[in-house]
């Protein structure tokens, strides 16, 4: 039996594993404070079949403690590469 993927494709949400393949980030942001930040797919611990859409669910703020996160893939010029880029002339943020 020959299974038509490309048809699946289409209709499936795009998924962690996904924008690992294309070396994409994953964009969170917190609908209570506001505050956003570019995740590194690779690093999150939920299966690469994950919607991203849902990943959000599975997260917690860290500024403010709120579990309404909003997850997209990150449309960063350059992509995963160049914030991997940023991140290395970053300071580390330590405890916080
Ligand atoms: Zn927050």
């Amino acid at each position: 039996m020959a299974k038509h993927v490309s048809q699946t494709y289409q209709t499936a949400p795009v998924r962690l594993g996904d924008l690992i393949a294309e070396h994409k980030l994953l964009w969170a942001y917190c609908t209570t404070c506001g505050r956003e930040r570019d995740l590194d797919p690779a690093t999150i611990p939920l299966p690469q079949d994950y919607p991203v859409p849902d990943v959000g669910k599975r997260m917690k703020c860290s500024t403010c403690g709120s579990k309404k996160i909003e997850t997209r893939p990150e449309l960063y010029p350059g992509g995963i590469f160049a914030m991997r880029e940023r991140w290395r002339g970053m300071p580390e943020c330590g405890s916080a």
